[in-house]
């Protein structure tokens, strides 16, 4: 009976390409740019999906924004969706509603703004958010409205998690939520966050390193670059600092096959602009370093570890030397290869796409932090290309259905 009702969602989803492309053209024409880069909010994108679910019957929807004056609707919107199954055990799918800017538009073959099918592929669509993070949205909806249409109660509950502000921060995005309703996933619901994948689909990342953005202002003292004497140069400080950086890398020398790459990475980014003539010797400098660390060390250790070496430049150059931090995201448990959200997840793609998936971790961050750090299992996994954040972001239909199929699968237990 169940596999029937199984049979009967996963054939309605397979005629879903124009759907999936109809709903990608609405989002992305909504942008949904948070104030940080610029934009008015996630807000009309959420109306848009509430509406959109309400019109299939689907009512249970239930919303904690987060009030933010910078943005017209003086709120961030954040959603969760309940579709309920025979059991309360939920699957739930997260995706997050904002985008980062189009870029240089220059750079973009097509209307960034504009869903745009390839001449030659139909199923190959471009615009921003068609693939981060639109697709996860995208497969919740189809997912949802084909239960309702097939008239299917599926096994376990659907839920369905639309939140703001990943993209700058996630403080008025899933950090509200959990601190709204800290209790909202129960124990035993599985977890999906499609942010991250691979394009054979057979990647399931269940790990991420801890990350630490790190800020260092070296002042010396600014004169004449024809008397250096009278001075103390920042920029000859910080080119010793930033040589140092691969020593503490040295330090922190712990291998994990899991990651790729499979060490902690330590690398000097941003520099600010210093003095704008030639004939100046800077007397101040500023870069950053962006830490990815393995979970086996603290980003204490790690910051420890670059305020002395900060300590000895100081010391060797005759300047001040400080390390702050711009941003600390320590490392959350791993989510387990045998937990319930991975099993199903593997058994669910081995049966629509056919291929064996394999775990491992990365060194950027998605939400999936803020379920693990509650000891909650969440398994990361998408069929994409891997080309969030650039010009010319790709999708594919065919894509998006298959991973609305994996889902629908998830909810059926035989
Ligand atoms: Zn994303």
């Amino acid at each position: 009976m169940s596999l029937e009702q199984k049979q009967k969602v996963l054939a309605a989803l397979a005629d879903g390409s124009e759907r999936a492309f109809q709903l990608q053209s609405s989002l992305t024409a909504l942008r949904g740019l948070g104030p940080a880069n610029f934009g008015d909010g996630e807000q009309a994108k959420a109306d848009y999906l509430e509406s959109w679910l309400r019109a299939f019957g689907i009512d249970d929807i239930e919303h904690v924004d987060a009030p933010d004056s910078r943005v017209p609707s003086g709120k961030r919107p954040n959603i969760i969706v309940r579709i309920p199954g025979k059991s309360e055990k939920t699957l739930w799918i997260l995706g997050h509603m904002d985008v980062v800017p189009a870029g240089d538009e220059n750079l973009w073959n097509t209307d960034p703004w504009t869903v745009t099918r390839d001449e030659n592929d139909p199923d190959l669509i471009y615009g921003r958010g068609v693939e981060d993070n639109q697709q996860a949205i995208v497969c919740g909806c189809m997912v949802a409205a084909a239960l309702k249409e097939q008239g299917v109660t599926p096994d376990l509950s659907l839920g369905l998690i639309f939140v703001s502000d990943e993209e700058t921060g996630n403080a008025y995005g899933i950090q509200h939520l959990f601190a709204e309703r800290p209790d909202f996933v129960k124990e035993g619901d599985l977890v999906m966050v499609p942010d991250s994948g691979s394009e054979d689909g057979r990647f399931i990342e269940v790990a991420e390193k801890g990350i630490l953005w790190l800020q260092v202002t070296v002042q010396g003292r600014q004169c004449h670059a024809s008397k250096p004497d009278d001075g103390r140069n920042a920029l000859v400080a910080a080119a010793a600092m930033i040589l140092g950086v691969g020593d503490v890398e040295k330090h922190f020398d712990a291998r994990n096959d899991i990651f790729s790459p499979n060490r902690s990475t330590f690398t000097p980014t941003k520099h600010e602009a210093n003095v704008p003539n030639v004939n100046t010797m800077p007397g101040r400098e500023v870069f950053c370093i962006d830490c990815r660390v393995l979970p086996c060390y603290t980003l204490d250790e790690v910051l420890t570890a670059f305020r002395a070496l900060g300590a000895k430049i100081a010391g060797e150059y005759g300047v001040s030397v400080d390390v702050d931090i711009v941003m600390s995201e320590p490392a959350a448990a791993p989510t387990p290869e045998d937990s319930a959200v991975v099993v199903s997840l593997k058994k669910a793609v081995k049966e629509v796409l056919g291929v064996e998936c394999w775990c491992g971790g990365v060194g950027g961050s998605t939400v999936a932090v803020s379920f693990r750090e509650r000891g909650i299992s969440a398994a990361v996994w998408a069929h994409i290309f891997e080309n969030c954040h650039t010009p010319n972001e790709a999708a594919r239909l065919s894509f998006a259905v298959g991973d609305a199929q994996v889902y629908a699968s998830m909810l059926f237990t035989d």
